[in-house]
């Protein structure tokens, strides 16, 4: 009993982290509802870049990749922003992505919709999906980097070349972006049907149409499949992931507490990211940087077999 209040209270004080966070990070929201003016604080926004969405007109880029990413397409390499992401994680891991990211909060707040059981994918297929924000941000970079070179070396086929890329010359991870769609796109998509009274606006292209369509799509999916945007699409999660597996901080397993997949195997059944942590080294396991540190398998095992550690 006294270890059960232990496990929710780890879930609770991470909820209402993320709560904060996502109205601290989103802070149109507190503008709503306080009636505040934070235009006055856009010094800081733009200074610390981890609002909203790419298109946030404060923020220029919105998270660190994407200021990454627009900093790139202005023919800038932003090594002092790179340099701290790349502490960050190091010191941190993917604590971000499992206590502070708004997107993050918002499919753990899905994963509370109430459905039978949650699924998962097989071993195979997950293997195969966690590979494709690895293969979007290749394919970002290899887009963007021609952008970053010709800035100054060959302004014409700059403008041209950025021209061409349309929006995605402007904010590369716009497109990739759940924060993008929720925070920016959607919004926009409604105003526009209440204002005509009508829907002609979801259906003006076809491009609006299939960000609408997929995204509403991976939202629901992420009621079933917990943090599917997260482990199989996000830009971020990608570069976190590469970076994450050599972070100081990560969970250890006792090989003497644990008492294995056959008699227990509860960690792996609750794990939102779906890391087989019974496949993982006992020294230390970061999923292959999947691991975003909510502690789940933390507070399930019965053993204490799980510790979080640093070194
Ligand atoms: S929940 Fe604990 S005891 Fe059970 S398999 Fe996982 S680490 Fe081992
Ligand atoms: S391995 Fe544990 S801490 Fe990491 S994501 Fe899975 S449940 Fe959370």
């Amino acid at each position: 009993m006294i270890l059960k209040l232990k496990e929710n209270l780890t879930t609770k004080i991470r909820h209402v982290i993320q709560f904060i966070m996502f109205l601290i990070i989103n802070f149109g929201i507190i503008e709503y509802i306080f009636s505040l003016d934070l235009i006055d604080y856009s010094i800081l926004i733009k200074i610390l870049p981890i609002l909203n969405s790419p298109r946030n007109h404060l923020s220029y880029g919105a998270g660190f990749l994407e200021y990454i990413f627009f900093s790139l397409t202005e023919g800038t390499f932003p090594f002092f922003l790179v340099g701290l992401l790349l502490l960050i994680l190091l010191f941190s891991n993917r604590f971000f992505c499992g206590w502070i990211c708004p997107v993050g909060a918002i499919q753990d707040a899905l994963i509370g919709i109430p459905t039978k059981n949650k699924k998962r994918v097989s071993k195979e297929t997950q293997e195969f999906l966690i590979k494709l924000k690895t293969f979007i941000l290749i394919l970002l970079t290899i887009m963007t980097v021609p952008l970053a070179y010709t800035f100054t070396t060959n302004s014409e086929f700059y403008e041209n070349y950025r021209e061409n890329l349309g929006y995605m010359g402007e904010k590369p991870l716009g497109y990739f972006s759940l924060s993008e769609f929720i925070f920016y796109f959607l919004p926009n998509l409604i105003q526009e049907i209440v204002k005509k009274a009508n829907f002609e606006p979801l259906f003006k292209d076809f491009l609006t149409f299939f960000i609408f369509a997929f995204y509403i799509i991976i939202i629901i999916i992420s009621i079933w499949y917990p943090r599917a945007y997260c482990r199989y699409l996000c830009p971020f999660g990608a570069f976190a992931a590469q970076i994450g597996r050599y972070s100081f901080l990560k969970l250890t397993r006792s090989p003497v507490r644990c008492v294995g997949r056959a008699q227990c195997g509860k960690c792996e059944k609750i794990c939102p990211k779906q890391v087989r942590v019974l496949d993982e080294p006992f020294e230390f396991f970061t999923g292959k940087g999947e691991c975003n540190l909510c502690m789940k398998c933390m507070e399930v095992c019965d053993y204490m077999a799980i510790e979080l550690t640093f070194g």
